[in-house]
C-alpha cells in the first residue's frame, strides 16, 4: 500500500494571521489518518511560525523551494536545505512549474535541488509536467521523460526511493482546466513505467501526486485512479473547508 499525500501548496499567499489561523483551523478540523500524509506548503517567511504552530500535531509542513547549494556560503536571498531540516521542515517542493517558467530552473537546476534535498534530509516533492503546447504537440510523455532522466541522473534510484513525484500538466495549474481522471492515470502510470527501468520496487512504492485545479469536486474521482496518490493543491489549499474537503476525498479512497 503506498503512503498517500494531500499537500497544500500557498504559493505567494498568507501572513502572520493567515499562517496562524490556517494551522488551527486545520489542525482542530481535520482528523489526520496516517495512510494520508496532510502537508502545507506556507512562504519561506512562515515556515518556522507553521512549523511551531503544528508541532505536536499530525499536520506536516513543507517548503516550496530551496537553494542549489546544500549548506551555507556568499548566495543573498538563499535558503539553503540544511536550513529547512534545522527549522524542522520537513518536506520541500522542488521544480514547480512556476519557478520552471519564472525563475528559469532548467531540468539540471531541478535535479541539482533534489540532490541537496535528500542530502539535507528534507524530502523532495519533484514536480513535473508538460504544457498546452507540447500536450498539443504529442509530447507530454517524451517532456515527463527528460524531466524524470536529468533527476534520475543525479540521484539514482536510491534518490527516488525518498522522493515524492507531482505531475502537474502546466495547463491545468491555476487555470480551472483540470486533467481527466483517465489523462492524470495515463500519465502517472508512465511515470511509474519510466522509474520502473531503474527499479521496479521503488516505481511501485513511490508516491505520485497529481496537482492542477483540484477541488472538493473533482478529487474524489482523480484520487480513485490506481496510479494517483494524491495531490497537490494550489488555489483550494487557501481555504480551509475546501483542503479538508479533498483531504476526506483522499481518505475516502
Ligand atoms: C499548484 O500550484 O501546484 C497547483 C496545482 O495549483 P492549483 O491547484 O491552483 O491549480
Amino acid at each position: 500500500m503506498r503512503q498517500m499525500m494531500v499537500a497544500g501548496n500557498w504559493k505567494m499567499h498568507g501572513s502572520v494571521a493567515f499562517t496562524r489561523d490556517m494551522i488551527q483551523t486545520l489542525t482542530a478540523s481535520v482528523t489526520v489518518n496516517e495512510a494520508v500524509t496532510l502537508l502545507v506548503c506556507p512562504p519561506m517567511l512562515y515556515l518556522t511560525q507553521a512549523i511551531q504552530a503544528a508541532s505536536n500535531t499530525s499536520l506536516s509542513v513543507g517548503a516550496q523551494n530551496c537553494a542549489q547549494i546544500q549548506t551555507t556560503g556568499a548566495y543573498t536571498g538563499e535558503v539553503s536545505a540544511t536550513m529547512l531540516a534545522d527549522v524542522g521542515c520537513q518536506y520541500v517542493i522542488i521544480g514547480h512549474s512556476e519557478r520552471r517558467a519564472l525563475y528559469g530552473e532548467t531540468d539540471a537546476v531541478v535535479a541539482e535541488k533534489t540532490k541537496v534535498a535528500l542530502a539535507a534530509g528534507v524530502k523532495p516533492i519533484v514536480c513535473v509536467g508538460e504544457t498546452l503546447a507540447e500536450r498539443e504537440a504529442g509530447q507530454a510523455e517524451t517532456i515527463i521523460a527528460t524531466q524524470l532522466d536529468a533527476v534520475s541522473k543525479v540521484i539514482g534510484a536510491a534518490g527516488w526511493a525518498n522522493a515524492i513525484i507531482a505531475y502537474e500538466p502546466v495547463w491545468a495549474i491555476g487555470t480551472g482546466k483540470t486533467a481527466t481522471p483517465e489523462q492524470a492515470q495515463e500519465i502517472h502510470a508512465f511515470i511509474r513505467h519510466q522509474l520502473a527501468k531503474l527499479d521496479a520496487h521503488m516505481a511501485e512504492a513511490i508516491t505520485i501526486l497529481y496537482g492542477g485545479s483540484v477541488k472538493p469536486d473533482n478529487a474524489v474521482t482523480i484520487f480513485s485512479q490506481p496510479d494517483v496518490d494524491g495531490g497537490l493543491i494550489g488555489g483550494a489549499s487557501l481555504n480551509s473547508d475546501d483542503f479538508a474537503k479533498i483531504y476526506a476525498a483522499a481518505v475516502a479512497h
